[in-house]
């Protein structure tokens, strides 16, 4: 994908086809991974395929929670694992988070390939496979997780969830930060944090914040989560997708 020109004026999107072809080819993403992408292409494409000044807010509070969890966890698709491998491990690394593969159309080899490919990115342990604990209010298959990974977790990086992971994580009290390009998407709805971005934008934006942020002391960084107001930020992306200022 390195021969899109950068100023191409649809940049991003022509990045994300090619990555999420590639992941479909190498069995890391599903095939309704790639209608996922096009319903974010097409909000992406609404957005001007940039990051609203209410989005990198939202960054910026996903990064201070982040630094003050207990236990951070940072889940991974299909999705996320084809569009943006390195940027994932880099962002766990900032904030000493665990990686954790959660499928929504789970099968072992899928999950396999998925923590080797990151493994290949860089990352260390890749947990999400021992998969010995559930979220309740989801059925058998949707509801596996790892009892040290994300049921342990109390803040969640969702990227690119599907709304009913996202409601029930959000019921077990947990922190949840959401990237999610569509601002009426139940995901992003239930999130404490919705980052209404492309996640290709949104995890270095969430790291660059991460790095920034990484001497503030814990009053600072309370302060920064609390100042964020995720309706507001809802409303914000919502008018600029309606203002159309392409
Ligand atoms: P709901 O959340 O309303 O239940 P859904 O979860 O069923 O909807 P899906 O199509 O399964 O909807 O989820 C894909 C979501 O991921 C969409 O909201 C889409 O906007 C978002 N998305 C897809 N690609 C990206 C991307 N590159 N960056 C950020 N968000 C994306
Ligand atoms: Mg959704």
């Amino acid at each position: 994908d390195t021969d899109i020109p950068a100023d191409h004026p649809r940049h991003d999107s022509l990045v994300t086809r090619h990555r999420i072809e590639a992941g479909v080819e190498a069995g890391i993403t599903s095939r309704q991974g790639l209608i996922a992408e096009g319903r974010g292409e097409a909000f992406d494409y609404l957005l001007g395929e940039r990051t609203l000044p209410s989005a990198d807010a939202a960054a910026r509070a996903a990064a201070a929670h982040l630094l003050l969890a207990r236990h951070p966890v940072v889940s991974v698709n299909g999705n996320a694992a084809a569009l943006v491998p390195d940027e994932l491990v880099a962002l766990a690394d900032a904030v000493g988070a665990d990686l954790e593969v959660n499928l929504f159309n789970r099968t072992d080899e899928r999950m396999r390939a998925i923590a080797t490919h990151l493994r290949e990115h860089g990352a260390g342990e890749v947990k999400g496979l021992d998969a010995d604990a559930r979220v309740p209010g989801l059925d058998h298959a949707r509801a596996r997780v790892d009892a040290d990974g994300i049921a342990d977790a109390d803040v969640v990086l969702v990227p690119l969830e599907d709304g009913d992971r996202a409601a029930a994580l959000s019921d077990l009290g947990k922190v949840e930060l959401v990237i999610d390009l569509n601002p009426l998407s139940r995901s992003a709805q239930v999130a404490d944090v919705p980052v209404v971005d492309n996640i290709l934008r949104a995890v270095p934006n969430v790291t660059a914040h991460a790095r920034e942020l990484a001497n503030a002391d814990r009053p600072e960084l309370e302060r920064i989560a609390a100042e964020f107001d995720a309706a507001t930020a809802l409303d914000d992306a919502e008018r600029a997708i309606r203002a159309g200022e392409l």
